[in-house]
């Protein structure tokens, strides 16, 4: 039993795995649930359906649920953001309908926008706070952990702080354990994707080894950040299983331990979700 916390169907479809190859291989590997995850309004209106059409006609076992939000780099005119939480408001009773985002800051992809993601993601926060949403974060300052580029996970870590609200994500995760504190202290959960895997990730591995287990989320982000042995594949949801392992190898911890304390994790912070029994 896993959970992919963060994963685009949509997109690893426009890679070419399409949806029923997609979910028979996690039917295959067990995975009980994947939270379909938004970058901008299309994609928040066309998980909604989707999400809705497969929960009416699917047998599988696998769960979807589904966020709306806009990406960093998705971010252009503040008329987004009132387009975005009408969006969002209307979701608000569709029992799939799990969180707010992808939201956040990337200085690395797209610095030009710095300021209008910075309220953006002000926004997007102050709205999971005010519907008790939890919310999932972007955050880029390089194409690698960087000491000397920490602007935009330090601005994310004092808005964070400021609106003080405990039911967040850092999704993706790529910085040290050092800044991994600022948003434990918060409260926040961490989450570990196929970059966990990769041989130069040695700050992201020793980050995962001091996060306390009760904090640890794991994801694919499909289609990217295909995990090893794959890394030269599209990534799926069903790849999740060998971000698994390699954090299971890393941490030493048991299976039934492990599996039962990363699904606990997610559905403390994603507190909509139901599994099927
Ligand atoms: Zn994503």
């Amino acid at each position: 039993m896993l959970i992919d916390t963060h994963c685009h169907i949509d997109i690893t479809e426009s890679f070419g795995i399409d949806k029923k190859e997609i979910l028979e291989n996690c039917e295959k590997n067990e995975i009980s649930a994947l939270i379909q995850i938004a970058v901008d309004k299309n994609s928040s209106l066309w998980n909604q359906n989707f999400v809705e059409e497969y929960n009416r006609n699917s047998n599988y076992k696998t769960r979807i649920f589904f966020t709306c939000g806009i990406h960093p780099e998705s971010v252009q005119n503040r008329d987004q953001l009132k387009e975005i939480e009408e969006v969002i408001l209307k979701c608000y009773e569709n029992p799939y309908f799990v969180g707010i985002g992808e939201t956040g800051l990337d200085f690395f992809q797209t610095p030009e926008t710095k300021e209008l993601q910075a309220e953006f993601f002000y926004k997007h926060l102050q709205l999971a706070k005010r519907l008790e949403l939890p919310v999932i974060i972007h955050c880029r300052d390089d194409k690698m952990y960087n000491e000397n580029k920490l602007e935009a996970i330090k601005l994310v870590y004092s808005i964070g702080k400021e609106l003080n609200y405990p039911k967040a994500i850092m999704h993706c995760y790529t910085y040290s354990s050092q800044e991994a504190k600022w948003f434990i202290e918060l409260g926040w959960k961490i989450s570990f994707s196929g970059i966990l895997t990769f041989k130069n990730a040695t700050i992201i591995q020793d980050a995962a080894k001091n996060i306390p287990i009760e904090n640890i989320l794991i994801e694919t982000d499909s289609p990217f950040l295909t995990p090893v042995p794959y890394r030269n594949k599209t990534n799926q949801p069903a790849f999740v299983k060998y971000v698994y392992d390699y954090l299971q190898q890393l941490l030493n911890i048991p299976n039934d331990i492990l599996k039962e304390k990363l699904i606990q994790n997610t559905l403390e912070v994603f507190d909509r979700i139901k599994l099927k029994s």
